[in-house]
């Protein structure tokens, strides 16, 4: 006899996994999650930055204490200093207090039925015609055994458990950005993002500056975990992404000075989802799966937007009584492939273009581009600046054709 019998089972309590949480018991599903942190969105590995998701659109209203500040669009730095100021709607963003806002999504969860458990650590998994049986740990490492009629995998860059699933979630580190990252304070600033780029800043990645309230400021740094090996295996020698960070912030004029206050590393997806998201009453979501922006390595937006679309593919499948990996995938994988999953693979293909670019190149492309072109970029529309660019420097259509070919 099982400890907890319930209908799905959540491994997770990020944005992926309350999200998830939260649809599906609106839809009337016993929902039961488990998270291994001792409490739900803390510590913080995250630089903060949300932009105007279309999940919030859909009517999420978020709370005043679970966002520091308000933005009102970015600022892009080239290798030699260009600046180029992004504003529109599609800059707007928030950087975060993940501490409040993983807790508030939990809270939502919460609020319409679901059951979450913090310091519970999932370890084990069997599934069989009936179900599936997941063991967790409490904080006193006494075993729980779960039983539910679906799985969901929301456990982030770790995912466990998706993996002893049979799922491919091991990480190339060719795929992977390495990042160390500084709260600091004080750093005045205009309510912009930052982004610096250049192989001496951040080789195959950028340092960023999220502003926050009261002059504190994330400031942090993805490097290619590649080249974050050392000599032997190819990387830079030296090569860590604190190495950089440190450098860059003695370089800078009010960096130089500040405090820090916490610093962290960490490690995040910018490769190619995983190349399935379902098996029999299963679907994993979010970081876990690899849905993650290749350009900036940002997850939380399409953790929750996977956590949405899953959910009503739950909903189906137990109104059906169907939960197998065809159904799941039809109204789930194939879904999020036909839509976001068209736009991540543009924007791989224009991550593999970028870092092959030397800093002439960068400069060229920062020296050419206006803001207007660096959003149609972000937004898919790749025709007119790649023209622009090529225009001064047909050198580049080797590395560039590969986004015209679309
Ligand atoms: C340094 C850094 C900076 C980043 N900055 C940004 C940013 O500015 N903006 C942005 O959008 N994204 C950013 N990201 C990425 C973002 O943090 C993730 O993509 C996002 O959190 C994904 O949400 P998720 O719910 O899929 O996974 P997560 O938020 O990682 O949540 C997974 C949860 O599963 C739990 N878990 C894992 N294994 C188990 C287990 N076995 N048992 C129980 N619980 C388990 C974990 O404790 C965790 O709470 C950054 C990542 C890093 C590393």
């Amino acid at each position: 006899m099982a400890d907890i019998e319930t209908d799905v089972v959540v491994v997770g309590a990020g944005p992926a996994g309350s999200t998830f949480a939260r649809i599906a018991a609106q839809h009337g599903l016993d929902v039961v999650v488990f998270d291994k942190r001792k409490e739900i969105g803390n510590p913080v590995r995250c630089g903060e930055g949300l932009g105007v998701a279309e999940v919030m659109k859909e009517g999420l209203d978020l709370p005043r204490y679970t966002y520091s500040i308000e933005i009102y669009g970015a600022k892009v730095v080239g290798p030699k200093g260009q600046e180029i100021i992004l504003r529109n709607e599609n800059t707007r963003g928030w950087v975060l207090e993940r501490k409040y806002f993983d807790k508030w999504l939990a809270e939502l969860a919460i609020g319409k039925g679901a059951k979450v458990y913090a310091y519970h650590r999932a370890f084990d998994v069997k599934r069989d015609a009936d179900g599936i049986t997941l063991y967790v740990a409490d904080g006193d490492e006494k075993v729980k055994e779960i039983r539910a009629k679906m799985l969901i995998s929301a456990e982030g860059m770790e995912a466990l458990i998706a993996r002893k699933l049979g799922f491919p979630t091991v990480h190339r580190l060719y795929d992977v950005d390495t990042c160390y990252q500084y709260e600091m304070e004080p750093y005045d600033h205009e309510n912009l993002i930052e982004l610096y780029f250049g192989n001496e800043i951040a080789p195959r990645g950028y340092v960023w500056i999220f502003p926050k309230a009261h002059k504190r400021a994330n400031v942090g740094i993805g490097i290619g975990a590649h080249l974050a090996t050392g000599n032997k295996r190819g990387g830079l020698p030296g090569a860590t992404p604190k190495v950089f960070l440190d450098k860059f912030i003695v370089n800078d004029v009010q960096l130089k000075e500040a405090s820090s206050l916490l610093n962290f590393g960490g490690v995040i997806s910018v490769g190619e989802p995983i190349n399935k998201f379902v098996d029999d009453r299963v679907m994993v979501i979010g970081t876990a799966a690899k849905q993650v922006d290749p350009i900036h390595g940002g997850g939380i937006e399409l953790a929750m937007e996977a956590g949405v679309m899953a959910a009503e593919a739950a909903a189906k499948a137990f109104e059906k009584s169907d939960m197998s990996k065809d159904f799941l995938y039809n109204n789930y994988e194939a879904v999020w492939r036909s839509t976001r999953g068209k736009e991540i693979e543009t924007r791989l293909k224009l991550r593999k273009a970028l870092e092959s670019l030397s800093d002439d190149d960068l400069n060229h492309i920062f020296d050419t581009l206006s803001g207007d072109d660096v959003l149609a970029v972000m937004e898919g529309k790749l025709a007119g600046p790649i023209a622009k660019v090529l225009k001064g420097r047909p050198s580049l259509l080797k590395v560039l054709k590969p986004l015209m070919l679309g």
